[in-house]
């Protein structure tokens, strides 16, 4: 519950009757001003002069065909025309002589596509409709030709009429008709044509495809498996063109980008899709700042010119300073109520589990101020925050209301000493009707669980008025020197690369590598924006032998896997990195959309599943023949266990 609810709050709301105006009119404009250099023609090579959503008071008195979508139909005197570009209305003839087209407008069912030639003529006065860009004009029509007909829809094709996802996805065709949809995704092209411009004709980038059809790579996320019809033989979809893009380095391509399709076989979340596009990047004799500079220059170029231009530099924060005072490596900078270590204030305390805490190693005592939490927080946000942390982090918190004249209301008001308190207040800041969230345990944890309830209560403040985050906000952090391992979750004892096993060990730390490989910090740098990651990368090892340690003795892996990179950094391979932006992600941040499944044209349910198409499917067993595979069919609870 406590988390569904911050799922429904975040992002944006669908857009209403009086938005899809809005964005009419800004997607023309947009069009307009990104290709200030050339008007993109957008009626040539077909069967109409114009588009309907461009007609103007400048038009009057011209000859236009046009070809649609039947909007609206009012009184058999009007009809709104839509295509990609907008609206415009046509007024339906009405005298004997053209019958034969009042037929055709009348009864076509709507959504059924049609051709009409006509003159723009101007709206009577008075009738002139403001929210419209082609408001002023209407089309006097003369000939009309029925393209296609409609059948009974699944759904109405206006986005303020609601629908669900499994609907949507299911017509995604239709869905696609939307204004919402027609403007995300076309703001998503314009984006990438920005992006390629500045990489390729800017910055000298070559755009290059690697393989989708790869093999097994060792660490990393889980990666789908394509049989081939050698027995026993399997190709991998690549998971990044991680290794393609650095061997196109010792191969001396020297810059490369790519809009390349990534895939990973890691099950639903709500912001991961099985298959995602990355804008992927790699040079050569490049450091952290180099790469760093060439994305803030790379996203303040392709920004959509109607929105708050990019500020760059954009902030920095390290690893350490990000879980300490967030409780997560993608914090949300749009908003206060930091993390805040309050252990030397309770080195006296009397509270059982402070003690507790503060007696363990690594033991500490955090806490966060929630603002006027005393007026939007109900007592069952408070029960859900503790239940929350005791089921998912095992974790104690305490809540503290600030009353007036200082005074405290809580379960251990009375153990709290005057000084704790006044300490709290001056460390937190807190002023009258606030509500602290403090616990007490292992830094890492505590912080963890404080980054959750930072969120969760800032999710609660919104969805009762309070303005946090401005949603025209685009707060971008880059988050570095990140440890190069982190230890196993299963088994602390092993351990795993933060970002991937190519990354190379900060210069200042790589003296630990040998004796205490888990204090190295790394060249990794992360791009952050509201709180999401759309960005990550690193300055890459090129020296074969060192690639070799951390493979086979750090992390364990199997280098015969890797042999072919191992044997190309020896060959002269030049000092490289890179990184990937996940477009998906920045485009869902971009256009504020509620799901990255909304910037993407034919996206996979929750579940994996294309819901119109039916894939996955089932094959003929004799079509696996070939292949030597064979289904082994699980029992019915193994089944249950999948769904
Ligand atoms: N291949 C990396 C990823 O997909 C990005 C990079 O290091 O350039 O996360």
């Amino acid at each position: 519950m406590f988390c569904s609810l911050s799922r429904l709050y975040r992002g944006l709301s669908r857009p209403t009757r009086r938005t899809t105006q809005l964005i009419w009119s800004s997607f023309s404009r947009s069009l307009v001003l990104s290709s200030q250099r050339r008007i993109p023609e957008l009626s040539s090579f077909v069967a109409r002069t114009n588009t309907c959503g461009e007609l103007r008071s400048s038009h009057l008195g011209q000859e236009v065909t046009l070809c649609g979508w039947i909007q609206y139909r009012r009184q058999n005197i009007f009809l709104v025309l839509r295509d990609f570009h907008g609206l415009v209305q046509v007024i339906i003839p009405q005298d004997e002589s053209a019958a034969s087209v009042k037929k055709i407008l009348c009864e076509a069912p709507m959504e059924s596509v049609v051709q009409v030639s006509g003159t723009v003529i101007s709206r009577p006065p008075g009738q002139e409709n403001p929210k419209m860009p082609t408001g002023e004009i209407e089309i006097k029509v003369k000939t009309a030709k029925l393209l296609n007909s409609c059948k009974k829809l699944p759904f109405e094709i206006k986005d303020f009429v609601k629908k669900t996802e499994a609907l949507r996805l299911r017509y995604r065709y239709l869905d696609l008709r939307g204004v919402q949809m027609q403007y995300n995704l076309r703001l998503r092209s314009q984006m990438v044509m920005k992006m390629r411009e500045y990489l390729c004709n800017l910055h000298g980038f070559v755009d290059i495809e690697t393989p989708t059809l790869f093999k097994r790579t060792p660490g990393g996320a889980k990666e789908f498996v394509i049989p081939s019809r050698e027995p026993g033989k399997f190709y991998s979809l690549p998971q990044s063109p991680q290794q393609f893009k650095q061997l196109l380095m010792v191969g001396g391509l020297d810059r490369y980008f790519q809009v390349a399709r990534c895939y990973r076989d890691e099950g639903s979340r709500p912001d991961r899709q099985p298959e995602f596009t990355q804008i992927d990047i790699e040079m050569s004799f490049v450091e952290q700042t180099g790469i760093q500079s060439l994305i803030e220059g790379l996203l303040q170029y392709s920004w959509p010119s109607d929105r708050d231009p990019v500020v760059v530099p954009f902030p920095s924060m390290t690893f350490a300073e990000a879980l300490a005072s967030y409780g997560t490596d993608k914090p949300d900078t749009r908003f206060g109520m930091k993390i805040v270590d309050i252990s030397d204030m309770f080195r006296n305390t009397e509270v059982g589990f402070l003690q507790d805490a503060l007696s363990k190693p690594q033991g500490t005592i955090k806490a966060i101020c929630i603002p006027e939490g005393e007026k939007y927080l109900k007592r069952k946000d408070i029960e859900s925050i503790r239940k929350f942390a005791a089921d998912h982090f095992n974790q104690e918190v305490l809540p503290i209301f600030l009353k007036t004249n200082n005074n405290w209301n809580s379960p251990v008001a009375k153990f709290i000493m005057e000084e704790q308190g006044l300490g709290l207040i001056r460390l937190l800041e807190t002023q009258e009707e606030d509500v602290v969230l403090l616990t007490a345990g292992e830094h890492k944890k505590a912080c963890s669980l404080l980054g959750k309830l930072r969120l969760e209560c800032a999710d609660l403040l919104e969805a009762r008025g309070v303005v946090l985050r401005d949603p025209a906000l685009f707060s971008f952090l880059w988050v570095v020197d990140f440890p190069l391992f982190f230890p196993k979750e299963e088994n602390p004892e092993e351990l795993e690369t933060a970002h991937h096993p190519f990354t190379a060990p900060h210069p200042s730390d790589i003296h630990h590598l040998y004796t205490e490989p888990q204090k190295v910090r790394s060249q990794h740098y992360d791009l952050v924006l509201n709180g999401s990651e759309i960005g990550g990368g690193s300055i890459r090892i090129h020296d074969a032998e060192l690639q070799h340690y951390i493979l086979a003795t750090v992390l364990k892996e199997d280098v015969k896997l890797l042999s072919h990179l191992l044997q190309a950094l020896d060959y002269g391979a030049p000092p490289h990195g890179g990184i990937a932006i996940g477009l998906d992600r920045l485009m869902c941040l971009v256009t504020g959309a509620p799901s990255i499944r909304d910037v993407i044209a034919f996206p996979k349910s929750f579940q994996g599943h294309d819901l119109m198409s039916n894939a996955p499917d089932s094959i003929p067993p004799e079509e696996l023949k070939p292949y030597h595979i064979q289904v082994s069919w699980p029992t019915d609870s193994e089944t249950k266990r999948v769904h």
